[in-house]
């Protein structure tokens, strides 16, 4: 735990007690602060309580002896609009922050030097965390990965010179952390996203571009405009940027040749690792993650021997394209992150000859936007709710069954993919929310998983 001492002997506000919310709550009162904490649901402020944690509805709060307020990040601070509690705040004249500022503040006063990577994007925020955080560990270094990611940042070892802290960062975490000023900023992409809780697509830009813009290096993707417009704006400001992309570069970063990836420096340019053979890198969206993961550990004076091993071994992360075993040629792949057409279009993009399973609780749109990948579907497996919009869409272009269940679209894709007799890939990739079938997409990629290592005659990967 990192306990808080910067408001030590103050009383701090806190609203929303989920996971790094509780955390945050614990850490504070570690520091010596006297900390209120509230939520709208009663079961979390019973948990809290029974850890020690004063709870209190905050509208009958005394505000006037409130020194901050520490907003949770699913909370939201202005859009659609302010939650009661940081209204509250607001007219009090009592800053709003995060458990990310409480953190950058606590690093400031006990270990101003102690190396703190963060990452932001709109996609590729996990997977880039994770590989920047495996690759240093590989090569030796002590490393604390967390923040959106996995262990809230209050959770995680303390800062200290010789220990890297690797931190996720969404947008909303960014928002409430004024003085958040990495050593190392990684800013990968933009698309619309989460708009509803920005307002518009501007400020959503400018939130992301405050990692980058405070970051002693700023490691940028400049694959979309507006993150290239970020990457100018920081350079015009005299901070010192390292791009990334998937196209050839002239100027200082990392780019990816294919599956090549290539380093630009004032010395020149020169190959650092190929992708080639890493399973659980695939797809050019990967190669972004991975050029990212490159800058940062090259800038950490890692070795670009040691960089290659990290990549080799990475395991990835559950979900997301992940390779859970083979029959023969055939690969099973579960991609049940892909909850929208975008996602979906990252695995389809990344394989051939491809049995998809497909479906849930559709989302606006619906699969449209993947018609050019259709000539890769050998067959599609149609499950859930979404099942006959889907197969309209699909109309001629593509054989396909309505699976229903993802028990019985897993046994009938392993069976044709058997008869096939040649290189396929089961693809779940559902492009779909899971709810009408699952709790959520963690649940329906175990169970896909499950499945699959039932199959007869399965090589079972990372088992
Ligand atoms: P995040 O943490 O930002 O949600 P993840 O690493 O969990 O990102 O990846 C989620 C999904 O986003 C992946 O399954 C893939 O479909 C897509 N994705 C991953 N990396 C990228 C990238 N660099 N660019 C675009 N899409 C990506």
């Amino acid at each position: 735990m990192v306990p808080v001492t910067t408001f030590a002997g103050r009383t701090v506000a806190l609203f929303g007690l989920g996971g790094s919310g509780l955390a945050t709550a614990l850490a504070l009162k570690a520091g010596g602060a006297h900390v209120i904490a509230s939520d709208d649901n009663p079961a979390k402020m019973e948990e809290a309580n029974a850890k020690g944690i004063e709870t209190a509805d905050l509208r009958n709060a005394d505000w006037s002896k409130v020194s901050s307020f520490i907003l949770s990040p699913g909370v939201p601070l202005t859009h659609p609009e302010p939650h009661w509690s940081a209204k509250l705040a607001k007219e009090a004249g009592v800053e709003i922050i995060g458990d990310i500022e409480l953190f950058c503040r606590e690093r400031a006063r006990i270990a101003p030097n102690a190396p703190l990577v963060a990452i932001t994007g709109t996609n590729g925020k996990s997977t880039t965390t994770a590989l920047i955080a495996h690759i240093l560990r590989e090569s030796g270094r002590d490393v604390q990965m967390g923040g959106n990611i996995g262990t809230a940042i209050l959770s995680l070892e303390p800062p200290a010179d010789n220990r890297i802290h690797v931190i996720e960062c969404s947008s909303f975490q960014i928002d409430l952390a004024p003085s958040l000023a990495p050593t190392i900023g990684v800013h990968l992409n933009l698309s619309p996203d989460h708009i509803d809780r920005h307002g518009t697509m501007e400020l959503y830009a400018a939130i992301k571009e405050r990692l980058v813009s405070k970051a002693g290096l700023a490691v940028i993707g400049v694959d979309d405009p507006m993150s290239r417009a970020i990457a100018e704006a920081c350079e015009a400001n005299g901070v010192n940027v390292a791009r990334i992309s998937v196209e050839p570069l002239s100027v200082k970063g990392v780019f990816a040749d294919g599956e090549t990836l290539v380093g630009v420096t004032e010395a020149g340019t020169a190959p650092v690792a190929t992708l080639s053979g890493i399973g659980s890198l695939r797809g050019a969206h990967n190669a972004q993650n991975a050029a990212a993961a490159i800058a940062v550990a090259l800038a950490l004076n890692v070795s670009p021997e040691a960089i290659r091993s990290g990549l080799h071994t990475f395991p990835g992360l559950p979900h997301r394209m992940e390779e859970v075993g083979r029959i023969g040629s055939t690969l099973f792949i579960n991609d049940s992150k892909a909850t929208n057409a975008d996602s979906t279009e990252k695995a389809l993009k990344s394989f051939d000859d491809i049995l998809w399973i497909a479906g849930g609780k559709a989302k606006e749109g619906g699969i449209e936007p993947l018609t050019r990948y259709f000539p890769k579907i050998r067959k599609a497996y149609l499950i859930g709710a979404a099942a006959d919009e889907f197969a309209k869409t699909l109309g001629d272009a593509v054989p396909h069954v309505h699976s229903g269940t993802l028990d019985k679209a897993v046994a009938q894709a392993a069976a044709d993919a058997q008869a096939l007799g040649s290189a396929a890939v089961v693809l779940l990739s559902p492009a779909c929310a899971s709810y009408d079938q699952f709790p959520n997409y963690e649940v329906r990629g175990n169970h896909f998983r499950d499945l699959v290592r039932a199959l007869p005659g399965i090589e079972a990967k990372g088992a």
